[in-house]
């Protein structure tokens, strides 16, 4: 079987675990301070706070800006399940705008219609999903226009450009996953950048307890602290974040040279002056029942990202949080997620495409 994911682990991450583990300091310490220190200006950004995961990162990232119950905050209904419930979290109510079938991302004329309609909003959460940068120029045009927050939900664009700007230095504050299926990993974890020296130290407040100083608590926090078990993996995953992104790029490319002949599928577009680093390789495909069967009977793993929109999901229909969404529905039912990650040899490539070609719908 081809996973649809493999992270790489390499000597340095095992030896840098044990050292940690003998240094009897485990929990958070200076590899965590380091690897904020790290990351944050990887993304150019300067202060991170690194959290047990991207879900935790979202819930502190949002309120650390205040969001609480009634305030909307408007993101896309076609994403993980955490995108939509870090507003929950908050007592916020999430709303929702359609998304461009042809990057999967939120459409930006549909945000500006959305702002129309309802003054609640004010905040912006986009994602940019499978690692492909939102239109960075139009959604900063509307978020200056109607003075909203914007946050960003990079757990699957670690390293990601537009226009030459890392992803995550766009937004108020921005969220990464270090999740294993990610482009880089820590097991779990998750990170939160921000330039904004205020919202950091709420940030920090909210994963620790709300603690200011020692035993002196100013608000209902959380243990959502990073150890440095994690932060040590995060260091040297980092270290390597380029190389790994390079080779995922590398082997979508590969994939769409060899798929774009097949007139039955439709493989994923990379608009110009943006990099992405496909922390998914996403085709659509009308008839995917039967094409994910054949991919399972061939030893091909594959991802279905997703299979219903977040606002289509039981608990948001219970809370009466369903909106109508025809191109995320429709596109809902045709994405299929092809094995692109790193660990994938020529063979496995070679042998993808070939059975795809050899599929008979
Ligand atoms: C993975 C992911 C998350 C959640 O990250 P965890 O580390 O798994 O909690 C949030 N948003 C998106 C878009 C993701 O892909």
């Amino acid at each position: 079987m081809i996973p649809i994911a493999k992270p790489i682990i390499g000597e340095k991450e095992k030896s840098m675990v044990i050292e940690v583990l003998d240094s009897g300091i485990i929990a958070s310490g200076s590899y965590v301070r380091k690897f904020e220190e790290k990351f944050s200006r990887y993304c150019n950004i300067r202060e991170g706070i690194a959290t047990t995961s991207g879900t935790s990162a979202l819930c502190v990232a949002l309120k650390s800006l205040g969001i609480n119950s009634g305030d909307h905050v408007l993101t896309t209904p076609f994403s993980f399940i955490a995108t939509g419930n870090s507003i929950l979290y908050c007592n916020a109510k999430p709303v929702f705008a359609d998304i461009d079938e042809n990057t999967f991302n939120i459409d930006p004329d549909k945000i500006e219609e959305k702002l129309r309609e309802d003054d609640k909003i004010n905040t912006l959460l986009i994602v940019h999903l499978y690692g492909l940068p939102c239109n960075m120029s139009k959604i900063m045009k509307v978020v200056k226009e109607y003075q909203i927050y914007l946050v960003e939900d990079c757990a699957q664009a670690h390293g990601a450009e537009f226009r030459g700007k890392r992803v995550g230095s766009f937004g108020n504050i921005s969220c990464f996953s270090f999740y294993p299926t990610k482009n880089m990993t820590t097991g779990e974890g998750g990170m939160i950048l921000t330039n904004d020296k205020e919202i950091a130290e709420n940030c920090r407040l909210y994963i620790n307890h709300g603690m200011s100083e020692r035993y002196k608590h100013e608000t209902v926090g959380f243990n959502y602290r990073m150890t440095n078990i994690q932060a040590v993996i995060g260091l040297c995953q980092l270290e390597k974040l380029d190389k790994l992104n390079s080779k995922r790029i590398e082997n979508a490319s590969f994939l769409s040279e060899n798929l774009s002949e097949l007139e039955w599928l439709l493989i994923p577009i990379v608009p110009r002056g943006y990099k992405h680093v496909f922390n998914q390789y996403t085709i659509k495909v009308s008839d995917r029942n039967s094409f994910v069967r054949y991919l399972s009977k061939n030893e091909i793993g594959y991802g279905i990202y997703y299979p219903k929109t977040i606002c289509n999901q039981p608990l948001y229909r219970k809370l009466n949080l369903y909106e109508r969404f025809s191109v995320a529905e429709r596109i809902a039912k045709m994405v299929v997620s092809l094995p692109v990650h790193p660990s994938l040899s020529t063979n496995d490539l070679d042998y993808i495409c070939g059975k795809i070609k050899e599929f008979e719908r």
